[in-house]
């Protein structure tokens, strides 16, 4: 294709409808003749088929045809999301304002009495247009807004770093999925990880080799959690897992899983081979003295807090602390 036919608009298609073959025959002519590409129907089913088919730019269309008349096809086209908004106007012989309300109620744009001025027609044609130019224009930067929309919710929820969920979105997933489980009575636990002695990282090789450990740990993490479960980055090198239908038995196993994934795993930055392992504390609702969705990540930043201060490399679970007061 050359450079003037790429670049060429494509004719304005205008789809005639009428069971009388003459009247279709003078409309595609004179329409033709102004530079219109004129195609045609002679009931409202044939219509509707070539609409969905290929939509065209604008519809003149008679009201009284047998099976299916102007105004149902009308209906249809404008109740059919999936179509771009097509002008339709309505040409017939029925000129009472009765008539008139009913085509502009079933969804009609503009509405001609027959017999047809052909100036007012493609004076009507020109007008239908531009209004069509302008809803098309509309529509795609609705499309575009929409587009952009979702990108930035994905932005507003995700860790640029790990592309986790953020802390601020893990809160909000934690206190919708707390009040289900609050309501269903189903289970509900939540893991907390912290990699160990990871400032060691940052101080021995650098910052950029810690970003790396910090996504590659981001993608043990999704590798092993279940499509139910969300992952977080909670904060700098702790992460958070919720565990939908998961009691704390479960979630240790989990989080052992993680804790040796991680201790297997040769992280690797260019020429650099790190080892690391992570910390991991688990708790479960229900649970005494667990009665909102703090309480259970204070169990497992406490069950956490253990790990570390047992050695580290370990998972504990919120019920071998001792218990609250
Ligand atoms: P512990 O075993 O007790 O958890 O020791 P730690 O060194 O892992 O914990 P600490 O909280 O003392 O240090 C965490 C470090 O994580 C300090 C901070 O500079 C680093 N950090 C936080 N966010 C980032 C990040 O986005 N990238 C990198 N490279 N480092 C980060
Ligand atoms: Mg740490
Ligand atoms: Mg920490």
């Amino acid at each position: 294709m050359s450079e003037a036919e790429a670049a060429a608009p494509s004719p304005t298609r205008i789809l005639v409808v009428d069971d009388h073959p003459d009247n279709v025959e003078i409309l595609d002519a004179r329409l033709s003749s102004r530079g219109y590409k004129v195609e045609t129907a002679t009931n409202g089913q044939e219509a509707l088929d070539r609409v969905l088919a290929d939509p065209p730019h604008l519809i003149l269309c008679d009201v009284m045809m047998p099976v299916m008349d102007g105004y149902e096809v009308s209906r249809r086209i404008k109740s059919d999301e999936s179509l771009p908004f097509i002008p339709i106007i309505l040409v017939t012989a029925r000129d009472s304002t009765a008539d008139k309300v009913e085509g502009l109620e079933a969804g009609a744009d503009d509405y001609l009495t027959k017999p047809i001025n052909f100036p007012e027609l493609e004076a009507r044609v020109r007008s239908m247009l531009r209004i069509k130019r302008l809803q098309d224009e509309l529509d795609e930067k609705n499309r575009e807004l929409e587009v952009a929309n979702k990108r930035l919710r994905k932005l507003s929820i995700t860790d640029g770093l790990t592309e986790l969920f953020n802390h601020r979105h893990v809160q909000t997933l934690l206190h919708d999925e707390f009040e289900r489980s609050h309501r269903s009575g189903e289970l509900i636990a939540v893991a907390m990880l912290d990699l160990d002695r990871f400032k060691n990282v940052n101080d021995t090789y650098g910052h950029p080799t810690g970003d790396v450990i910090l996504y590659e740990t981001a993608h043990i993490l999704r590798d092993t959690a279940r499509e139910v479960d969300m992952v977080g980055r909670y904060g700098g090198e702790e992460f958070i897992v919720i565990l939908p239908s998961t009691d704390e038995e479960e979630a240790a196993r989990f989080a052992e899983r993680i804790r040796h994934a991680v201790e297997a795993h040769e992280y690797r930055d260019e020429a650099t081979l790190v080892r690391m392992t992570v910390s991991c504390g688990v708790a479960s609702f229900p649970a005494p003295g667990v009665d909102s969705p703090e309480a259970l990540l204070k169990r497992a930043d406490e069950a956490l807090y253990a790990a570390k201060t047992g050695g580290r490399n370990r998972v504990v679970r919120a019920t071998e602390m001792p218990s609250p007061p």
